[in-house]
């Protein structure tokens, strides 16, 4: 009898019941609606994320692991398991969900006013509006100091100029949280996408997490009222924290991307006949896919680990960069592996496993580089920052 990645590390033994009835919940709904229709969506770029957004929020998946206000509150492992769930099936619903609850969710219910929050969060946890997190801009990515996004007082009001690239859910979103530099220092604004001067336009030509909607947002003398500003943080510690929640989903979302490969590979494996033998028997192939489960299992034990960390209040970002960096920098090691043994058949739309590296390209460049991690982690080891 052949054993999974998982059963073989025996990944379920560290999972409660509740958690593990979350994971099963979200994996039958993610075969049923998303499976059949993620390969078409990827080829056509795009994603109905106004279709899919309030049935995600029916499932609770939207804010998962935030309290009150609609949100479902659960722990953080069972909201990482569900992003591992999401990305199984491909990066750009997990982005969606992760952008929604992590990003823009988190930064409303951490830093938000009391009516800001009764105002979006119920909504947002329902799925019936949609959010946006714009931080990075074309010229001050891993340097978000750098933006140029500006906020002044006019009055009671604030006006925002200046643009933003990147933005995941841009082009659909009902509500922008969006960091622009004030002379207090950078500031969070809660920006409905109806306001007059506000613009998005979708990235076109991507190749990488196509079934995803990016946009690039532009405010021009975009007149906000006094209450638009999130009231609890100021400088660049709430944006950072934000997107420390969002980081930490990836760390079991890109897991799920490598697990889909392994299983779609040792599919095939089993089935593909070469030199009359099935590819599963030779020692080549066996050597890759033990290599493969080996870093799949040794992510999926950090993950569970960092998971119960965060449960306990206790995950420090150095550590939430060391499971970024090694979940996504494995995952895509997989993807590309697993291609490898599907040969020609691994191109193609039929099979998962380029689509995953595709996006798996993008997942290693958002949410802080990996490279940006190694210097996290460096700084930790060593107490000098090399950074500038
Ligand atoms: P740069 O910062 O220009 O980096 C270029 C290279 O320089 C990288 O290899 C980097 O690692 C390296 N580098 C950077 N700093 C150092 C250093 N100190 N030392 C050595 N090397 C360094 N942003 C949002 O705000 N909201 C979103 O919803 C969002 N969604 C995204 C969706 C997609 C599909 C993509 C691709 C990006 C998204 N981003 C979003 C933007 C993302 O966060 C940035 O792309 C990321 O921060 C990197 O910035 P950059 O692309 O400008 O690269």
């Amino acid at each position: 009898m052949a054993l999974s990645p998982t059963e073989l590390f025996a990944i379920d033994s560290l999972l409660s019941e509740e958690e593990r009835t979350i994971r099963e919940t979200v994996r039958s709904f993610v075969d049923i609606r998303v499976r059949p229709h993620i390969a078409d969506w990827f080829e056509a770029g795009t994603l109905p994320a106004r279709e899919l957004a309030p049935e995600l929020g029916r499932l609770g998946l939207l804010g998962m692991h935030l309290e009150g206000y609609g949100c479902a509150g659960t722990s953080a492992t069972a909201y990482g398991l569900a992003c591992l769930e999401l990305e199984a099936v491909d990066s750009g619903l997990r982005s969606l969900v992760s952008v929604q609850g992590s990003l823009a969710m988190f930064a409303i219910h951490r830093w938000g006013s009391e009516e800001q929050r009764r105002e979006w969060l119920p909504r947002m946890a329902a799925g019936e509006a949609i959010g946006c997190f714009g931080l990075t801009e074309a010229d001050a990515g891993s340097d978000p100091a750098a933006m140029r996004t500006r906020a002044r007082r006019d009055g009671d009001d604030w006006v925002l100029d200046g643009s933003k690239m990147w933005i995941t859910n841009g082009p659909v979103a009902d509500v922008a949280v969006v960091w622009a530099r004030t002379d207090e220092g950078v500031r969070g604004f809660v920006v409905p996408t109806d306001t007059p001067g506000f613009t998005a336009v979708e990235v076109p030509r991507k190749l990488s997490l196509r079934a995803s909607l990016t946009g690039e947002l532009s405010f021009d003398s975009l007149r906000l009222p006094a209450d638009a500003v999130l009231p609890e943080v100021t400088g660049l510690r709430g944006p950072l924290s934000c997107l420390n929640e969002a980081r930490f989903g990836i760390i079991f979302g890109a897991l799920g991307a490598a697990r889909d490969c392994l299983d779609a590979t040792l599919a095939y494996a089993a089935d593909r006949s070469i030199f009359e033998r099935p590819l599963s028997s030779f020692q080549l192939t066996q050597a890759k896919v033990a290599d493969m489960a080996l870093e799949l299992g040794k992510g999926l034990l950090l993950a569970v680990h960092l998971g119960r960390l965060k449960d306990d209040g206790r995950l420090t970002p150095e550590q939430v960069s060391l499971g970024k960096l090694n979940s996504v920098r494995e995952a895509i090691a997989i993807a590309r592996e697993c291609r490898t043994l599907l040969g020609a058949a691994g191109i193609t739309l039929d099979y998962p496993v380029l689509r995953h590296a595709l996006n798996l390209e993008s997942v290693l460049t958002y949410e802080g580089t990996s490279e940006v991690h190694q210097l996290v982690i460096g700084k930790a080891l060593t107490g000098e920052q090399a950074f500038r």
